[in-house]
């Protein structure tokens, strides 16, 4: 923590110039084990927060303007305050912090004039959530310590995503940077918005692998999802698919497109899978873990339609490797990270391993992600 304010105060003294005092805001990343696509279908979900995060360094300016930094992109925005309530997004990453900017005047938080600068150390795109911890570290900073209800936190930055950027992201990414727990994965019922923590057994450990690719496809493809799911919702009768269970589905079978059809048995087999993991968990069962991770890759990639070649590589792969309990996709899919399951005691292994084998495969080295349960998001 004390390299990360030192390179941010002196980032902030090279973009910015001098200033009396800063603040810091932290909001993490996070790496879902299992519940993919179910949180906007309303269902369950566990996820966990990151030790890698979004930092939001602030100070004031005496201009009437805002003006925000990313130290990752070195470039910047800045517009007049009177501007933000009324701003239109520009398809830009400065959409993310303009959108919080403009949800908060609305809710109203007026926004002051200040210097932003953003840091982030979730990589983008990867499915680990950066744009999430983008948008909470942004607005815990332009809150400037003013007290908010942790779930209209929550609410505000994901309608910044879905109405400003424009993304029909569920609510989970949002609800973790926020309410994420050191030591450990939070379920998080995305109907009644209730979380609990759930302890991983001490003998395992998790790791995300960073694809490094981002099929267009994904972009496109997730809005569709959300409508495939609504359809398939309404054909059923039920207010989500979180409602509908497999033996009514299996009941309509032929009144459905068979693309509804599977995306919503991915739905209801996944929410079983969640309660199921939580389960195995809870009695030390890594096996059972591990299959059921197993299971979901293969709905995402069979029903739901959203893997791609090199994320089921990356997952048939880690199986083969010593130690590995189970993998899967996490995040939206099309590229990004996998989520592996690895016994402690061969831990050591599996990074060289599946570097090696991928770099062979497609020529290029992985990132890999030791996944540790942190904290949610708060002032450094
Ligand atoms: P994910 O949330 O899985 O990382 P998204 O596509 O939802 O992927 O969000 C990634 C986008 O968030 C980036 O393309 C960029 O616009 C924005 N973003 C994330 N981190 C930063 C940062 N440090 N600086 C500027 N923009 C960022
Ligand atoms: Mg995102």
């Amino acid at each position: 923590m004390a390299g990360t304010q030192a390179f941010l105060k002196q980032a902030f003294l090279r973009v910015f110039g001098p200033v009396a005092s800063m603040r810091i805001w932290r909001a993490p990343g996070r790496v879902n084990l299992i519940g993919e696509h179910t949180d906007y279908n309303l269902g369950f979900v566990l996820p966990m927060a990151l030790d890698l995060a979004c930092y939001t360094a602030t100070a004031p300016r005496s201009d009437g303007r805002l003006r925000v930094f990313s130290e990752n992109y070195s470039e910047a925005r800045e517009w007049r305050i009177e501007e933000v309530s009324e701003a239109r997004p520009a398809g830009h990453w400065s959409d993310y912090p303009l959108g919080v900017a403009r949800e908060l005047v609305r809710a109203g938080y007026p926004v002051r004039p200040m210097n932003l600068l953003v840091w982030s150390t979730v990589p983008p795109g990867s499915g680990l959530s950066s744009s999430a911890a983008l948008e909470v570290s942004v607005a815990l900073a332009l809150l400037d310590g003013r007290a908010i209800e942790p779930l209209e936190l929550v609410r505000l930055c994901r309608r910044a995503e879905n109405e400003f950027v424009g993304a029909p992201c569920g609510i989970m990414d949002q609800y973790v940077a926020v309410f994420g727990r050191e030591g450990a994965a939070i379920c998080i019922d995305c109907r009644s918005l209730e979380h609990r923590a759930v302890r991983l057994p001490e003998d395992v450990a998790i790791f995300a692998v960073n694809s490094m690719v981002k099929h267009e496809l994904g972009q496109s493809a997730y809005p569709v999802r959300v409508q495939e799911c609504r359809s398939a919702a309404a054909a059923l009768g039920v207010e989500s698919l979180r409602d509908a269970t497999l033996a009514e589905l299996e009941r309509r079978r032929e009144s459905l497109p068979d693309n509804q059809y599977r995306r919503a048995r991915h739905v209801i087999t996944e929410n079983r899978r969640v309660e199921d993991f939580i389960r195995a968990c809870e009695a030390g069962d890594l096996t059972g873990m591990g299959r059921l991770l197993v299971d979901s890759h293969r709905s995402l990639r069979d029903d739901y339609e959203v893997s791609c070649e090199e994320l089921d590589f990356l997952v048939e792969t880690a199986l083969g490797i010593p130690g590995v309990l189970g993998a899967r996709m996490t995040g939206g899919g099309f590229g990004g990270c996998t989520v592996n399951l690895v016994r402690k005691d061969a831990a050591e292994g599996f990074a060289p391993a599946i570097q090696d084998a991928y770099q062979r495969r497609f020529g290029l080295t992985p990132q890999i992600y030791p996944c540790v349960p942190s904290a949610g998001a708060g002032e450094l």
